[in-house]
């Protein structure tokens, strides 16, 4: 593991630690974050994962200094950067920034890029040529960005704000300017040199995936709040609404009668996480329902999807409403076809019905 100890560490001051209290911000009298909470540990990657305008970059921006808060309160390194009355420089808060386009200055060199946010000083090319080996450019500092290739310009736009030697890496959408394949290419060169690198970093996503992968935890926002901050399992098996569970992976909600730990749907009695009287609606995520062929069944086969991994079975039951059902393999089913579908018997989340 290399070691990139920041120029904010010292004393006792723990380096690479966010802390984000009730922050709001306003643009003119519209409130676009609603009183946010979440904190970073140092050297985890935190994920903000949310639909567009939900807020995620106006938030990495006030963690920047590149918007002021009107409420709340933004600590980094246990130091107060930012509340209504304080608004530190970006400068002075030793944070790295790549911004969704990688900014790069398109007449400089690689090298210049790279040494743009360093100050003078004697070990600058020292300094450059370390970082340029830490992302994999070796021998590249010479070239102009628009001969690279996209997952270089990016390594680029990474080694830049890496220079520095920032506490924290802030990251927007890092990634949405690449092709697919490309995106899942560098987003694992990524991933891997900031987990070995111990760096903190705070990421905006719109993509559960990308946000499941690379987040040690994850913060989904909604309409300027956070409404769930958890790890990745955490999020997907305990979702704490109805939202966030169809937000972060394919989910079926059943109405369900609850009678304890169990409840009666149109596809029979399903088993409860937690116990629940009245009516309820039941997640049932793809993955936890079988499907098997019979006369006197409760649905009929719609559509059925090959995802090479696994098929995506589309059901139609009689009761109404249509249900996905993943199948690893063969799924033995075809379009058209009386089937019945069932719980699997894995205990289900339940929110009441609204
Ligand atoms: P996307 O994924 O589309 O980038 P986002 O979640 O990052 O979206 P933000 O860019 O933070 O969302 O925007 C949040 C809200 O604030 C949006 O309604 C947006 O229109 C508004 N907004 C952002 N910047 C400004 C600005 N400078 N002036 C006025 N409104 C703004």
């Amino acid at each position: 593991m290399h070691s990139w100890q920041s120029k904010g560490s010292g004393g006792d001051v723990p380096s690479g630690r966010v802390e984000i209290s009730d922050v709001r911000v306003a643009f003119g009298d519209t409130d676009v974050l609603h009183g946010v909470n979440f904190d970073v540990a140092p050297g985890e990657i935190v994920a903000l994962l949310g639909p567009s305008g939900c807020g995620k970059t106006t938030l990495l921006r006030s963690i920047a200094g590149l918007e002021r808060i009107v409420g709340g309160t933004i600590s980094l390194n246990g130091k107060e950067v930012a509340t209504n009355r304080q608004h530190v420089r970006p400068e002075a808060r030793l944070v790295g920034m790549v911004f969704q386009d990688w900014a790069l200055f398109p007449h400089m060199t690689v090298e210049e890029n790279v040494a743009y946010g360093l100050s003078r000083s004697a070990n600058k090319d020292e300094q450059v040529a370390e970082v340029l080996t830490l992302v994999g450019l070796d021998g590249l500092g010479h070239r102009m960005p628009s001969t690279l290739s996209g997952g270089q310009q990016q390594r680029v736009a990474l080694a830049r704000a890496l220079a520095p030697k920032p506490s924290v890496l802030l990251l927007d959408e890092p990634f949405s300017n690449l092709d697919t394949g490309l995106r899942v290419q560098v987003r694992a060169e990524v991933h891997a040199l900031l987990s070995g690198l111990g760096v903190t970093a705070v990421f905006v996503t719109h993509d559960q995936e990308e946000a499941f992968i690379l987040g040690d935890r994850v913060a989904v926002m909604r309409d300027g709040s956070i409404e769930q901050f958890g790890t990745p399992s955490e999020i997907y098996e305990h979702p704490s609404s109805a939202w966030v569970a169809e937000f972060v992976g394919d989910a079926n909600f059943l109405r369900g009668d609850a009678t304890g730990m169990s409840a009666m749907t149109p596809i029979g009695e399903v088993s409860l996480s937690e116990s629940h009287v009245g009516e309820v609606d039941v997640l049932l995520r793809p993955e936890h329902m079988t499907v098997v062929e019979t006369e006197s069944g409760n649905g009929v086969v719609s559509n059925v999807e090959y995802y090479g991994h696994d098929h995506m079975v589309q059901v139609d039951l009689d009761a109404g409403g249509r249900l996905a059902v993943r199948i690893s393999g063969n799924p033995g089913v075809h379009r058209g076809q009386r089937v019945s579908l069932t719980s699997d018997g894995t205990s289900c989340l339940a929110f009441s019905a609204g």
